[in-house]
């Protein structure tokens, strides 16, 4: 049966054939503890003991007992240990190894190694907030505490964060950095609080105020919730008193954020405030330029015009555009000319796009939200990553819109409207018992119709 189960994982789950060498290959199981639903894993090689067991942990326990209870029926969690020491329970929590490369450094940071000031086109829009990014990046807590970056949705403000943290960590891997969305500061403070997944509240603020650079990104959400209102103070001030960098960012300035505490908000302006503005047509061509460098594609200038010249407000749509003429091209077989443009945006550029919320903008928000693509949602992967994101479109799409059922299958790439009840009906389930899938549904909510 465990060869099954971990055949499974490989077919199904899309590991890599080295991550499936490395990390599940020398499981093997040690006992079944059947009473209280416990596998007890043991990992067999010496070598990747250390760091294994932290990852394995982190990226494959659940995959790993969604893969036994389809194998075997049996409902369970898993336990691993190293060879060593199969015997004692280890804290959940192993310490940091040091000599892990920059990758690893950097996915702990919670950090996309794309988002660099490499790949960030500068522009009259935003070259006050790259300036004051870079200057931060470069002489972390000395310059400007916090750094607090504002603007509307989609106009750089998250990749110009990881831009501040893949550059002070790729100068001095030692420094201890992490990027948080609010709303997931908020689920995990939740979490502490009742003491889930081993997270005491001691372990919840060391993780947040242990560190040298703290990035909070999309503030604006802790607005109404009073108890994160009070970790983030408390936070704020133990790293500011620490002399550790603060990065904060946000849909709006500290000043309109009414129904803050002002002790709070008056924190947010200590240090430097910078906006960030929709881009002029100049940065929205440089930017488009950019994006079809780096995929490798060489598009005709007036195709890169015409998308430029219909697409303004937002940096997300700017670039969902060109992948959009990008892939139709390729479906089609066409090549990519001003007709397959305005075929390809024809939905894009709609004169009544202004308020419309249609199941399109709902896939594209939910995607960018689990950093996974639309295409992922679409399809019929059956990984956990995917499958409660793709329910979450389903009842949005519920919720928001007048889509009829069978319409929201169509869009979801045809799934019938039994599985798209089904999937309504676990998430409005969920929000009875669950707050943090409520705090979700409600960020997502605000991102999908800001006003
Ligand atoms: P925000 O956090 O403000 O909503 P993001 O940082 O998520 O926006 O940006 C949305 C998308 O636009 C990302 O894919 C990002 O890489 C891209 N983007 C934004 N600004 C720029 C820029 N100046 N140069 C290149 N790409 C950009
Ligand atoms: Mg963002």
């Amino acid at each position: 049966n465990w060869d099954k189960i971990l055949q499974l994982m490989r077919d199904e789950y899309d590991i890599s054939p080295v991550g499936y060498e490395t990390w599940l290959k020398p499981l093997q199981v040690e006992s079944v503890d059947e009473d209280n639903h416990i596998v007890n894993i043991v990992i067999m090689d010496p070598k990747i003991e250390t760091i294994g067991l932290n990852f394995i942990k982190k990226k494959y326990s659940f995959v790993l007992q969604i893969s036994i209870e389809e194998v075997t029926g049996f409902k369970c969690t898993v336990h691993f240990y190293s060879k060593g020491q199969a015997d004692t329970i280890k804290e959940p929590e192993l310490p940091e190894v040091k000599d892990s490369s920059l990758m690893t450094i950097m996915q702990n940071a919670n950090l996309n190694p794309k988002y660099t000031f490499d790949t960030f086109v500068v522009g009259s829009n935003n070259k006050m907030a790259h300036a004051a990014a870079l200057a931060v990046a470069e002489s972390p807590a000395e310059i400007y505490n916090p750094l607090f970056i504002y603007g509307g949705v989609g106009l750089g403000k998250t990749h110009l964060m990881h831009s501040i943290a893949n550059f002070i960590l790729k100068n001095d891997p030692s420094k201890r950095i992490m990027y948080v969305t609010s709303e997931k500061f908020t689920n995990e403070l939740i979490d502490s609080i009742r003491n889930k997944n081993f997270t005491t509240a001691t372990q919840f603020r060391e993780k947040y105020r242990n560190n040298d650079v703290l990035l909070v990104d999309d503030i604006q959400f802790i607005i109404g919730k009073e108890s994160t209102q009070e970790e983030i103070f408390h936070t704020f001030n133990t790293l500011h008193e620490a002399k550790k960098q603060i990065i904060i960012s946000s849909d709006r300035p500290p000043k309109e954020f009414e129904t803050l505490e002002d002790r709070l908000v008056s924190r947010f302006e200590w240090g430097l405030t910078v906006d960030i503005q929709s881009p002029d047509y100049e940065t929205r061509m440089a930017i488009l330029r950019k994006k079809e460098e780096m995929d490798g594609y060489n598009i005709d200038n007036e195709v890169i015009k015409y998308i430029a010249n219909n697409i303004k407000s937002n940096i997300r749509e700017l670039e969902g555009a060109l992948t959009k003429v990008i892939a139709l091209s390729k479906l089609d077989n066409k090549e990519i000319n001003l007709d397959l443009a305005e075929e390809a945006l024809k939905d894009f550029i709609s004169p009544n796009q202004d308020m419309e919320i249609t199941p399109e903008t709902i896939i594209n928000v939910v995607a960018d939200h689990y950093k996974c693509t639309p295409a992922d949602l679409i399809s019929s992967k059956r990984n956990k990553e995917i499958v409660i994101p793709r329910q979450i479109v389903m009842y949005l799409c519920r919720s928001m819109t007048d889509c009829p059922l069978q319409m929201i299958g169509k869009y979801l790439g045809g799934k019938d409207h039994t599985t798209i009840i089904n999937g309504i009906k676990k998430i409005t389930k969920q929000l009875d018992t669950d707050e943090n899938m409520k705090t979700t549904i409600d960020v997502l909510k605000k991102k999908i119709n800001p006003t």
